[in-house]
């Protein structure tokens, strides 16, 4: 899960936490109505719990048809909040009781949505359930305090320790993602570079030059390389010593490069570089630069037959077409292949070559 899904996860507890509240609120406006107590008085006694029906009927409709619909639960909390108190009052004027029964019945009545619905969510709790608390209080002339303030004080204090405990779990658990997805971030990194020479490997710099070859204005030159006789070298001066070359080598290609071009380990002892948005004659020059920043390393190949003495490395060039990276890499192939059998240590352009 990624911290987006898990905030989406979170929206949907919170619009499903609103449609049970409605529900709820709903469910007991119906009764109110059609509590045969009620009917005894007169209608202007059922306006409030009517506009509770009318309106969590309304929203919960609406809601349901339209999941993007923004609906403030604190404010509709007061709001249903308000109506049952004013329920309370004409209620209690209507049937002149000032029976305890009555008072806890729609005191419970009260307490008991917000809680159900509101278990993690203190204000919205609140905002509910103050309003009728203190009515009935005030109502009943102070004189049940006792058990009205101890049947709001019971869930008020469940459901702020809830939203505690849930806090906490929310905070671990988005540190947890968080930590995940930088973790993966990494891991995508480091399975597009190559260990040995911390250049992209294949698929590095195909997801690279992914991005360059999207500019359609641009004109690119792909270059292939590989070290000449690097097998002979292998075997007498040892896989170590080979290891150790390859980086040098890779580190002296690197710095012929601007840092806008893309280079990367093809695979073995070959190299490919994206000169991007270059011409034909700065793209020779950068791979003689290449080639003679090899030539510089001198590292000590005695069997480079007949070549050098050194470590060298052959180049073949070839310009991306159309965004073409396949054809450009078989030529650039083709160019190479024909540079080793020009004597190695030697540069060729497929496009130039294949002209003439
Ligand atoms: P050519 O001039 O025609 O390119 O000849 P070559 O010997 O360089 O070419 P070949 O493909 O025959 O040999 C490549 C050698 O590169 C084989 C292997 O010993 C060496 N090699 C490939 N990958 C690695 C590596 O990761 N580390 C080391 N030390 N050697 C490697
Ligand atoms: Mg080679
Ligand atoms: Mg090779």
């Amino acid at each position: 899960m990624t911290t987006p899904s898990w905030q989406g996860l979170m929206k949907e507890k919170y619009r499903l936490s609103l449609r049970l509240f409605l529900l709820l609120n709903a469910l007991s406006s119906i009764y109110c109505m059609l509590n045969p107590l009620a009917n005894k008085a007169h209608i202007i006694v059922r306006t409030p719990v009517a506009m509770i029906f009318i309106g969590s009927t309304f929203l919960l409709i609406t809601n349901v048809k339209n999941k993007n619909l923004r609906v403030h639960i604190n404010i509709i909390s007061l709001i249903f909040g308000i109506f049952w108190a004013w329920n309370a009052v004409l209620a209690q004027h209507a049937l002149q009781t000032t029976d305890l029964s009555w008072f806890m019945v729609t005191l419970l009545a009260v307490l008991f949505i917000g809680a159900i619905a509101f278990i993690n969510n203190l204000v919205s709790f609140l905002l509910h359930c103050l309003p009728t608390t203190l009515t009935i209080l005030f109502l009943s002339n102070w004189e049940y305090w006792v058990p009205v303030l101890f049947a709001f004080a019971l869930p008020t204090i469940g459901i702020a320790i809830h939203q505690i405990i849930k806090q906490r779990n929310d905070r671990f658990i988005l540190s947890l993602l968080n930590t995940l997805e930088a973790e993966k971030e990494t891991l995508i990194d480091l399975s597009m570079i190559d260990p040995l020479t911390g250049l992209y490997n294949r698929r590095g710099f195909e997801n690279r030059t992914e991005n360059a070859l999207a500019d359609p204005s641009s004109v690119h030159t792909l270059l292939l390389l590989d070290i000449d006789h690097f097998k002979a070298y292998n075997d007498h001066y040892g896989h170590m010593m080979g290891d150790q070359a390859l980086t040098r080598v890779s580190a002296a290609i690197r710095d012929a490069v601007r840092s806008r071009d893309i280079v990367g380990r093809y695979g073995g002892e070959e190299f490919m570089v994206l000169l991007v948005n270059t011409t034909p004659q700065q793209a020779s020059e950068t791979a003689e630069r290449i080639r003679q920043r090899v030539y510089d390393l001198s590292i000590p190949h005695m069997f480079n037959e007949s070549v050098a003495t050194n470590v060298t490395i052959s180049i073949g060039t070839a310009q991306v077409k159309n965004n073409d990276m396949e054809t450009a890499l078989s030529q650039a192939d083709q160019a190479l292949y024909s540079a080793k059998n020009q004597g190695r240590n030697s540069i060729l352009s497929f496009d130039t070559w294949s002209v003439a």
